[in-house]
């Protein structure tokens, strides 16, 4: 299969297409704008490989889009390519409308026209796969668990953005018939994630004795999924996914944000010993407006129809993971030099 990855250089991405290329005999066409969240070293295990390629364009730009589909020629579509942090969502939401809502667009424009075109055999093949997140559903109380047929109630110009995506993307399946699946994932960790976001902060400050920032008190609920573990569902949904269905992914790994930060900081300690615990640098900070409470994932449907679940528990991922930070400071380094390098938090 020709398969076109957009968003391929962020976090999530470029996770897809190393699974991807390692895992099958699929070509990847990689389309990314690269914004400061984009990083192509990211790649750089799959750069060798002819079956990978990259094309810089933003999705906003219809033609630019276009032309790489008549000549890539796909046979199915993942769509990765977003802003995706909710804490500039608030700061500055224009990028967010634009690309979330109306790169959506175009690309759902160009495939349904691209489709329409394809004889019956590649018709029956093709599949535009929207990779969105459960922060659409709103936030849960202390009970209860998000299912696919729970309703929208996004409260972040983030979630709103993503939520608006994923109605565009049902009403081309419903309208058009093009043949959509739609993944609403909880909360991802793993290498090469941009340490703005929880998990690489706190890593990478509790390593330099710096302070680990946490809003609020720390009790708001999250449901961590190892981002490799997110690769192989994604996989999975665009082969054997039901046509028009949306399927939820999470890693039924519920924490706080300070259980989070404290196993960070316990298993830092265990791996390199300190003169101080490193929770002594937990600082609590003003919490984030309109922070949900809980996200918690049911992710029945996609074990039991594609056989799916996680591999990793949050305590061998996260171990994973702080050790790929402590081996690749030449992939994060250079991020936490940047302009871009600032005390956010999100998870
Ligand atoms: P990311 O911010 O790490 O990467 C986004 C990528 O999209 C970057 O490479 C960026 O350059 C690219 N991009 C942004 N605007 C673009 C545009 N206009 N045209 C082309 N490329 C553009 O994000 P991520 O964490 O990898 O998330 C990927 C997707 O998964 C997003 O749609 C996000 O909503 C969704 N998601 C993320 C999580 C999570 O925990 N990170 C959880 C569930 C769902």
């Amino acid at each position: 299969m020709n398969i076109i990855v957009t968003g391929g250089a962020g976090f999530i991405g470029s996770a897809v297409i190393r699974h991807i290329i390692k895992n099958a005999d699929h070509s990847v066409l990689n389309i990314d704008k690269l914004t400061y969240a984009g990083n192509l070293s990211s790649l750089k295990e799959v750069e060798g490989s002819d079956r990978y390629s990259f094309a810089q364009a933003d999705i906003c730009d219809k033609p630019a889009v276009q032309e790489l589909f008549s000549s890539f020629k796909p046979d199915a579509v993942m769509h990765l390519a977003a802003e995706s942090h909710v804490d500039r969502s608030i700061d500055g939401p224009a990028d967010f409308i634009e690309t979330n809502i109306i790169g959506t667009y175009n690309l759902l424009d160009i495939s349904k026209k691209y489709f329409e075109q394809l004889q019956p055999d590649a018709k029956s093949r093709f599949r535009f796969h929207h990779i969105s997140t459960d922060e659409v559903y709103g936030s849960l109380g202390r009970e209860g668990f998000f299912k696919e047929e729970t309703s929208y109630d996004p409260r972040s110009p983030y979630s709103a953005s993503k939520a608006s995506s994923d109605h565009l993307v049902k009403a081309w399946h419903h309208t058009y018939q093009l043949p959509i699946v739609l993944t609403n994932c909880s909360n991802n960790y793993g290498p090469y994630q941009f340490p703005e976001k929880l998990i690489p902060l706190i890593i990478l400050n509790a390593l330099e004795g710096k302070p680990l920032p946490v809003y609020g008190k720390g009790d708001n609920i999250r449901d961590w999924l190892y981002v490799e573990d997110h690769a192989e569902a994604l996989a999975k949904v665009l082969l054997e996914g039901r046509p028009g269905e949306s399927y939820n992914i999470g890693g039924h790994n519920e924490k706080t944000n300070l259980e989070v930060v404290q196993t960070i900081c316990d298993l830092i300690d265990e791996i390199r010993p300190a003169d101080k615990p490193r929770r002594e640098l937990i600082k609590f900070v003003k919490d984030r407006p309109g922070h949900d409470k809980r996200y918690a994932i049911d992710a029945g449907k996609i074990q039991s129809e594609l056989g799916w679940q996680p591999k990793e528990s949050f305590e061998t991922g996260i171990r994973k993971t702080i050790q790929w930070y402590i081996d690749n400071q030449w992939w994060w380094q250079p991020i936490r030099d940047s302009k871009y390098a600032g005390e956010r938090l999100g998870e």
